[in-house]
């Protein structure tokens, strides 16, 4: 199925899949302007397009939701990412999950991990809820208890690893295997670990959700959300519901995350090697009592993430020995690290997920640990990571 124009500026980089990780991300989706030899893709930002005769649009595109260059280059570059042949951008996050979840009807059921993202836990709960689409939330490190919760219902297995804010990871090919079996389709929320350190679809995965706002645009200054797959029925309900609905980013928003993309990989190692040093630190302070990392060997899921991704990702939780009153003064206490909500950018984050991210899910099966802080480690210099959170811990 086609589901993009044929620009020949645009159409995509010759036989991307025979390139390296890295390439793509700069070049998929982005041959130079034949126009000008621009090597960087136009910000087009035409909401209409010129027709040859009526209904033949000159290079494919006719009306901006429906489709647009920039947003074509950047589909098309993530998609081969993700090892997906379609990729659909969304003005959010969460514009993508519900897009991608209109694909239910009434009765059905989804099953979803008992820590998943709380943004998403309100959307399937008090949204698809109204409209009769039930849920369970389960503990999906064991992937087997997926055959308990199951019923003739059950249409989507809902899967984030590592999750937000607890660092759970599970196994996404055991579970793919369970899910189909029963019949189901499983998507996985890949933001935390983007496709430079995992990739689901390879892994059994139906879809692939992103929360592009986080690592892909990487410098936060752009809302995004994305969603790739290989399913063909997923491809024809989202072709229909991106152009439908129109939850699509504005042409800007596409440049800055293809931009952002283009530096991925070498944004993640820096993100993963200073998120190692930042959790030996914290091992070893009198203050933690715990820390969440999958990188850590003596972490539930440390095998599983050795195993499917390429490494251990830049966001670290940990919980303190005085309860929430000490997690809240640490949490306001940092010069480098910003008191911030969000993640997955260059700058270094950190925030109290019960007071702050994960509020709407208190006293639901979701609900986080009170002495519980949550880090996005960025990509500055390390001493000045090591040295914000040694003042901020022993001045607490
Ligand atoms: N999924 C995860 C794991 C997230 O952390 C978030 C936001 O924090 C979302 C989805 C929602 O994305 P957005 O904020 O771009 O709508």
């Amino acid at each position: 199925m086609e589901t993009h124009g044929g620009d020949p500026l645009l159409s995509g980089f010759e036989d991307p899949e025979g390139f390296g990780f890295e390439t793509r991300a700069i070049r998929a989706g982005q041959p130079h302007d034949s126009r000008t030899g621009g090597v960087v893709t136009p910000i087009a930002l035409s909401t209409t397009f010129a027709q040859d005769a009526v209904g033949q649009p000159k290079f494919g595109y006719e009306y901006a939701r429906t489709g647009n260059p920039t947003r074509h280059a950047y589909e098309t570059c993530l998609a081969s990412l993700e090892c997906a042949q379609y990729g659909f951008a969304f003005s959010s996050g969460m514009a993508a999950e519900d897009s991608l979840l209109r694909f239910l009807e009434p009765d059905n059921k989804i099953i979803l991990g008992n820590d998943a993202y709380g943004g998403s836990f309100r959307l399937i709960d008090k949204i698809y809820g109204r409209n009769k689409i039930s849920h369970e939330a389960i503990d999906l490190s064991n992937p087997n208890s997926i055959k308990e919760a199951w019923t003739t219902d059950t249409k989507i297995v809902w899967v984030e690893t590592p999750t937000n804010p607890l660092l759970n990871v599970v196994d996404i090919q055991k579970i793919s295997e369970i899910t189909h079996e029963l019949g189901g389709l499983l998507i996985v929320d890949n933001t935390f670990a983007t496709p430079y350190l995992q990739k689901p679809i390879s892994l059994g995965a139906d879809a692939v959700v992103h929360s592009a706002t986080k690592y892909l645009g990487g410098h936060s200054d752009v809302v995004g959300g994305f969603v790739a797959t290989n399913n063909e029925n997923l491809v024809e309900h989202l072709s229909f519901t991106q152009n439908a609905v129109g939850a699509v980013p504005s042409p800007f928003d596409c440049y800055l995350v293809l931009r952002g993309i283009k530096t991925l990989a070498v944004r993640m190692d820096r993100h993963c090697k200073n998120a190692k040093a930042v959790v030996d630190f914290l091992s070893q302070h009198p203050k933690v009592k715990q820390v969440f990392y999958p990188g850590l060997e003596d972490h539930k899921g440390y095998a599983i993430a050795k195993n499917q991704m390429k490494d251990f990702g830049g966001m670290v939780s940990f919980t303190v020995s005085g309860g929430r009153q000490e997690a809240e003064k640490i949490s306001a206490s940092t010069k480098v690290f910003t008191l911030a909500e969000s993640l997955g950018a260059v700058e270094s984050l950190i925030e109290h997920p019960g007071a702050m991210t994960h509020a709407s899910v208190a006293g639901s099966p979701l609900e986080v640990p009170d002495d519980l802080i949550r880090i996005s480690i960025g990509i500055e210099s390390i001493e000045d990571l090591l040295e914000d959170l040694e003042n901020a811990l022993s001045f607490s």
